[in-house]
């Protein structure tokens, strides 16, 4: 016996060897079928099983291997990529002495800024301090001038007025002197305390 297909439904029976290559009605469809073996497939159909057997398997195969590759590269990037990130995250990661290292940097850096504060507040008290002494100081210059010109006007009154006393006695002393040089040049009186 051998396998047969129906040329009309596609079905496949059984039929005596005997039968190949004789019309047989078809269990199935009850239409007349030419008997032939099963895999006696006709020549012109060889080539496109043939071809969909080799070639549709080499390009799956092709698509397959492509698809792979990609795969593999995709892969390798995404876990370079992971690779990197744990590298930076093992070098960089926050970790107790990472913080307590910045933590003392930040801690010295405020102590300068606030060194420079200071310094800067001093310098300006400073520059504020000599400022007002300078001032304090021309004041008491122009002050102890004037104290001295006062001081000086005073004296220059005073001589003023002694020279004006004397100038009087003079003239007292002037006259007494031409009245006994007149009357009697012996009796010449002493000068008189003012
Ligand atoms: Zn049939």
């Amino acid at each position: 016996m051998i396998q047969v297909k129906c040329q009309r439904c596609w079905k496949v029976f059984e039929a005596s060897e005997e039968s190949i290559g004789k019309t047989k009605t078809c269990l199935f469809c009850k239409k007349e079928t030419i008997i032939k073996p099963f895999e006696d497939t006709p020549a012109e159909e060889k080539p496109t099983e043939n071809w969909m057997k080799t070639q549709g398997t080499n390009i799956l195969l092709g698509v397959l291997i492509v698809i792979n590759f990609l795969y593999i590269l995709i892969m390798t990037v995404v876990s370079q990529k992971q690779l990197s990130e744990s590298i930076f995250l093992d070098t960089f990661h926050p970790t107790v002495e990472w913080q307590a290292k910045v933590d003392k940097q930040m801690e010295i850096l405020q102590r300068e800024i606030q060194a420079v504060k200071e310094s800067t507040q001093k310098l300006s008290q400073a520059i504020d301090k000599s400022r007002i002494e300078i001032i304090a100081n021309f004041v008491g210059a122009i002050e102890n001038s004037s104290t001295n010109m006062e001081q000086y006007s005073l004296k220059i009154d005073a001589l003023h007025t002694s020279i004006s006393s004397l100038q009087i006695k003079l003239d007292q002393l002037q006259k007494e002197v031409a009245k006994s040089s007149t009357n009697d040049p012996k009796t010449i009186p002493s000068p008189k305390k003012p």
